[in-house]
C-alpha cells in the first residue's frame, strides 16, 4: 500500500482563527501531518509524491467562481483573508466583488482564513487525493491520500471548518466517472457537511457520515438523521448522530450500519474520509474514542472485497495522533 504525500502543505499556517466569537491558535498545523508520515512510515508503506492531474477533476466538484476567488487570494501579503461580514442570500453574488466581499460569500466560518500559500496548499492536496485514487483505479487494492488541509467541510461553492477542497469528494467523483458507483464513509468526528452537499443529487455516489451529533456542536446546522438525500438520489446519504458521551462500542455498532449500508450500493471503491478526531483527547472534544477503536475499524475494513481508498481529514491531538493512525494501519493490515 502506498500513502501519497506533499511538502507543500506547509505552504499553509492559518495561525489565529475565531470559533463562536473566541480567537485561538488554528489546530491544523503542518506538525499533523508528521505524525501521521511518522505512522505510515513505521506502519511499512511506501510514501510518493503526488502529481498534478489539473483543475479540471477539481471543477468538476466545485464551481470555477469558488475556485477562481481561492485562487485569486494566492500570495496575498497583507495578512490572512477572512469574512468581515457574512451574505447568505444567493442571488447576490457580484463578480466584481472585492476578495472580503467574497470571503463573506463564500466561507462559512473564522475559522477558514486564506493566506499566501493556503491556495498552493489546498490545490496540493486535492492532487494528493487524485493521485492515490489513480492507483486504485490502476488496479491497487488501498492506498492512502495524507491530505492536509482537511477537505469534508468544503461544498461545490464554499469552504468551512478550516477545509478549502474537498479531498474526498474529488477523489469520490473521479473514481465514480472512470470505474462506476462509489461509496464514502465519513468518520472525521464532525459531520462532514461540503460532502453531503456535494454528493445530495448525485445518484452515483452512496455517502455515510458517522459523527458527534451537530445539536450542539460543528457544523450546528447539518448531520440529522433525517437527511438522506435529494430527490435523485434518494436514501444514498446516510447520517449516524452520535450522543457525546460515545464510545468504543457503540461507536463500533454505529460503523457496522454504515459500512453494510455503503457496501449494500454495491460500490467499485469505498472511499473513507478518515478523521482522528473522535478521540477521547482530542482537543476538537467530541467523542470518546480509545485508540484501540481505530484498530477495530482498520480490521473491519481489512475483510471487504472492494478497493479502499483513505482520505486523511482531521485528528488535532499531536501527542496520540501518531499512534492511532498506526494502530489503524495495523488492523487493516498494510
Ligand atoms: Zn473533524
Amino acid at each position: 500500500m502506498k500513502a501519497v504525500y506533499s511538502d507543500r502543505h506547509r505552504l499553509h499556517s492559518p495561525g489565529t482563527v475565531v470559533e463562536g466569537g473566541v480567537a485561538r491558535p488554528s489546530r491544523d498545523v503542518p506538525a499533523r501531518l508528521d505524525a501521521l508520515l511518522r505512522a505510515v512510515r513505521r506502519a511499512g508503506l511506501a510514501v510518493v509524491d503526488a502529481v498534478d492531474h489539473g483543475r479540471a477533476p477539481l471543477a468538476a466538484v466545485h464551481t470555477d467562481r469558488y475556485l477562481d476567488f481561492l485562487a485569486a487570494s494566492e500570495g496575498m501579503k497583507h495578512g490572512p483573508l477572512a469574512p468581515a461580514i457574512f451574505e447568505s442570500r444567493p442571488d447576490a453574488y457580484r463578480p466584481d466583488w472585492s476578495l472580503i466581499a467574497k470571503a463573506g460569500f463564500h466561507l462559512r466560518d473564522q475559522l477558514t482564513p486564506l493566506g499566501e500559500g493556503t491556495w498552493q496548499a489546498a490545490y496540493w492536496a486535492a492532487q494528493v487525493a487524485l493521485t492515490a485514487a489513480a492507483f486504485i483505479r490502476e488496479g491497487e487494492r488501498r492506498a492512502y491520500a495524507l491530505c492536509r488541509p482537511s477537505g469534508h467541510h468544503a461544498g461545490r461553492d464554499f469552504g468551512g471548518g478550516a477545509t478549502y477542497l474537498n479531498n474526498a469528494a474529488i477523489a469520490a467523483r473521479a473514481l465514480a466517472a472512470s470505474l462506476g458507483r462509489v461509496s464514502l464513509i465519513d468518520i472525521d468526528v464532525h459531520h462532514g457537511n461540503g460532502t453531503q452537499e456535494i454528493f445530495w443529487e448525485d445518484p452515483d455516489v452512496f455517502f455515510a457520515s458517522l459523527h458527534r451529533s451537530p445539536a450542539s456542536y460543528y457544523p450546528h446546522c447539518t448531520g440529522f438523521a433525517d437527511e438522506t438525500g435529494g430527490r435523485s438520489a434518494s436514501h444514498l446519504t446516510l447520517n449516524h448522530p452520535l450522543p457525546e458521551e460515545t464510545g468504543d462500542e457503540a461507536y463500533i455498532t454505529g460503523f457496522m450500519a454504515c459500512l453494510n449500508a455503503a457496501l449494500a450500493n454495491k460500490p467499485s471503491v469505498l472511499v473513507i474520509s478518515l478523521g482522528f478526531d473522535t478521540l477521547e483527547s482530542d482537543p476538537a472534544k467530541g467523542l470518546q474514542l480509545s485508540i484501540e477503536a481505530f484498530r477495530k475499524i482498520g480490521e473491519m475494513l481489512a475483510k471487504i472485497e472492494c478497493p479502499v481508498l483513505l482520505i486523511q481529514e482531521g485528528g488535532y491531538d499531536l501527542t496520540k495522533l501518531e499512534d492511532a493512525a498506526l494502530t489503524f494501519l495495523l488492523g487493516l493490515g498494510v
